[in-house]
């Protein structure tokens, strides 16, 4: 489980894509969630590229960004889902390439078990690329513990803070 941490009201959301002009599309999407109702944009983290896994395709870029919110998690989670669709994400099948994948990793301190919105996100702390750039923008929500875990995954910087802009 994660260290405590984050503001009620903080969200990181973890993005990925590996379809496409992937960094073109993951810019397009920092600046959609920017200008969501009701929601701030506090840090983005820099691009990492890394090897699919349980996945296939091209190389993922990912990159985390931390934003507080006054919606509603199921009204933010839509929100994100709606940007995935504006991006062109289709689901073929579980774990297909993908243009845009945007994740609630952690909300607070929320924990949930809902299916639709499972909090923290059940697989962040098995990845690489949501623990890399989470810690490079919220140091606090990962232990050096589970950065040693994920160690080994293969996962590079792409670019530095500035890249969707
Ligand atoms: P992936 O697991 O590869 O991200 P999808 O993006 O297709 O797959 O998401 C599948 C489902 O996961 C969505 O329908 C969504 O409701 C659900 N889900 C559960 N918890 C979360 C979360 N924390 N963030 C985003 N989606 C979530
Ligand atoms: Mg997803």
């Amino acid at each position: 489980m994660n260290k405590p941490v984050l503001a009620a009201d903080t969200v990181a959301i973890g993005l990925g894509a590996n379809l496409g002009d992937a960094r073109q599309t993951l810019s397009w999407a920092v600046k959609a969630i920017a200008q969501l109702p009701q929601t701030q944009l506090q840090a983005v983290s820099s691009l990492y590229g890394s090897k699919p896994i349980d996945s296939s395709g091209p190389d993922y870029l990912n990159a985390v960004a931390l934003v507080t919110t006054q919606l509603a998690p199921l009204d933010l989670l839509h929100a994100l889902q709606a940007i995935e669709l504006a991006a062109g994400r289709e689901r073929p099948y579980r774990n297909a390439p993908r243009t845009l994948d945007l994740d609630i990793e952690l909300w607070g301190e929320l924990q949930s078990d809902a299916t639709e919105l499972t909090l923290p996100h059940p697989r962040m702390l098995e990845r690489a690329f949501v623990l890399l750039p989470l810690a490079e923008i919220a140091p606090q929500c990962v232990g050096a513990d589970q950065l040693q875990a994920v160690r080994e995954q293969g996962i590079e910087l792409s670019q530095g803070s500035g890249w969707w802009q």
